[in-house]
């Protein structure tokens, strides 16, 4: 571009920026930390970007950012030395296509039907840069793509419907955002203000942050060291909670955390977090999932699957290695035995972790079963080497009773001559309290899990046995309950007395049934389906037929 362009926000932006001004208006403090985590993000992509491309950093090798309340103009800003905007790039980040997030978070917000007041998840949904209208009625961003041969641009909009870019001066790389605050918000001009805000939201932020008094003369004001690097004596639940939050975007804090230091053949610090809620994005099957990775505190990458399983994949935090190779790629991190042996030990933090919380904490255990079990569960049937470790960790709806029940707590409560953990699989455990599968069972005083998730029957295929009792499908024909004497002469009885009934019965469902037989498992119901050796379960079928195969 030569002279200034005048562009019109793309229709959801509009309505963010339209509910940002108009309706939130609580914790409008929060838009420093947006802008702050921005800046970061901005640095962690030069410093890693530059390992291959070094032209991009050339002789300035500051990453910092900084903060310059300029009282006399009344204006707010907040500058890196990261990686910059080109003029495509501020088009499409600040403007006209909108980040999938901005209808997930209008929708969140009208949902949540306090629209008003709460601000807090706005990062959340990847429009966090918006927040600045929060306080400011204008926005100036000034920005350099790093790298030789880039021009300055000044992208600009008082958000009225239409942003402008035009060309500008500025010598070096990076951003520089400058709020025009409103005359209600000129106190975020106050030192104190700023250095309080810092120290509480961005305080881990691992470059240095900068208040400058004035032009030309600055003080530090975060610590700027990794947070897990640090002891975990000097961190409080507050810092854990903030990097948290900064890492995901969630604005609520997580439920439990693990942080950890491995020594020996790798070294490793790892910090991670069993998020409350899952995110709203969780089903998004092509939104990669995973923890951050830094090699030796640089930043490499977001959403590294390799150091969990799959069935973990909703741990979110960071792994930061010692012996990883700085310039390690995607393409690497698939067969590195570095990543390998660091999984191994991840996975067994992050089981004990889920295993502490279950014995500390029922009642947050029982959250993230709920989120997360689901996924959990596979597990039993993808990796073996971890079932007897999962085991313990699995929940079922029961005919015993209301509340959510373990294995062992099934195993406690076997009757003398009971074959094994029995299960039965459908809908919803409220249909299958009700089902004629469970008659027979529950005359015995058999206790039956409740199994209605559709991972569930893989799942239980995958565990097999639990303290050495085989699971048992309540559905299936060879269920093999003991009956004394008298209960079997009974049975050759009937079975004979009621022949040509199961053959009349045969004849008329032959192209349905196998086989039509006397059974001791039904009380009270006249008749059931079950399964033949082998079979699909019904449920699957069902499942099969909706999805059209
Ligand atoms: P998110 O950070 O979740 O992507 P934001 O609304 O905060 O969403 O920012 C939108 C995008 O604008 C960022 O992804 C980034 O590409 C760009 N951006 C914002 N601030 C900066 C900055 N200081 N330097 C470089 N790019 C930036
Ligand atoms: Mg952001």
């Amino acid at each position: 571009t030569e002279g200034k362009k005048s562009l019109p926000f793309q229709a959801e932006v509009a309505q963010v920026l339209k509910l940002v001004i108009h309706s939130l208006y609580s914790h409008k403090e929060i838009f420093l930390r947006e802008l702050v985590s921005n800046a970061s993000d901005a640095l962690d992509k030069l410093r890693f970007r530059n390992l291959t491309e070094p032209e991009l950093m050339g002789n300035d090798p500051r990453l910092e950012v900084s903060i310059f309340p300029d009282k006399e103009k009344g204006v707010l800003i907040i500058r890196d030395t990261g990686i910059g905007m080109t003029e495509a790039e501020l088009i499409e980040n600040l403007g006209t296509v909108a980040h999938s997030g901005s209808r997930a978070f209008l929708e969140q917000i009208a949902k949540s039907g306090k629209g008003g007041k709460d601000v807090n998840l706005i990062g959340q949904f990847g429009v966090g840069f918006y927040s600045a209208y929060l306080v400011a009625d204008k926005v100036e961003v000034i920005t350099r793509a790093a790298g030789p041969g880039q021009r300055a641009l000044l992208w600009s909009s008082d958000a009225q419907s239409t942003f402008t870019i035009e060309p500008t001066t500025r010598a070096e790389r990076g951003t520089e955002i400058v709020l025009h605050l409103r005359e209600e918000h000129k106190d975020f001009l106050e030192d104190w203000r700023i250095r309080d805000l810092v120290s509480r939201y961005s305080d881990y932020v691992a470059y240095p942050i900068k208040l400058e008094q004035k032009e030309g003369e600055a003080q530090q004001i975060n610590r700027a060291n990794a947070l897990w690097q640090r002891n975990k004596s000097d961190i409080t639940d507050a810092q854990y909670d903030e990097l948290y939050k900064h890492l995901t975007h969630d604005f609520e804090p997580p439920l439990a955390r693990t942080h950890f230091k491995v020594e020996g053949t790798q070294e490793f610090a790892g910090l991670l977090y069993i998020p409350r809620r899952p995110p709203f994005d969780l089903y998004d099957g092509r939104r990669p999932r995973g923890v951050r990775l830094f090699v030796k505190r640089v930043f490499i990458m977001d959403d590294v699957e390799e150091v969990l399983p799959p069935w973990l994949r909703f741990m979110r935090g960071v792994i930061d290695s010692d012996d990883l190779p700085l310039n390690v790629s995607r393409e690497l991190l698939q067969d590195s035995s570095i990543l390998h042996a660091i999984k191994k030990q991840v996975t067994k933090k992050t089981l004990d972790l889920l295993e502490e919380l279950a014995k500390e904490k029922p009642d947050d255990y029982q959250v993230a079963w709920k989120n997360f079990g689901q996924v959990l569960k596979e597990g039993l049937a993808l990796d073996s080497e971890y079932k007897e470790r999962i085991a313990p960790l699995l929940r079922y709806s029961s005919s015993h009773g209301e509340s959510l029940v373990s294995l062992s707590d099934y195993v406690g409560r076997m009757k003398e001559g009971q074959e094994g953990i029995y299960y039965l699989f459908g809908e919803s455990a409220a249909s299958l309290q009700s089902s004629p599968y469970l008659e027979s069972l529950a005359a015995r005083g058999y206790e039956v899990l409740l199994m209605s998730d559709p991972v569930d029957e893989w799942a239980a295929e995958g565990l097999r046995e639990f303290q050495g009792k085989p699971l048992l499908s309540a559905m299936r024909t060879d269920l093999k309950l003991p009956l004394d004497d008298e209960q079997k002469k009974t049975k050759e009885e009937a079975a004979t007395r009621l022949q040509p009934l199961t053959l009349r019965m045969l004849k008329v469902l032959s192209d349905r049934v196998r086989e039509v037989k006397v059974s001791d498992r039904l009380t009270s119901s006249p008749s059931c389906l079950v399964l033949p050796d082998g079979g699909t379960p019904a449920f699957m079928e069902r499942l099969l037929k909706e999805r059209g195969r």
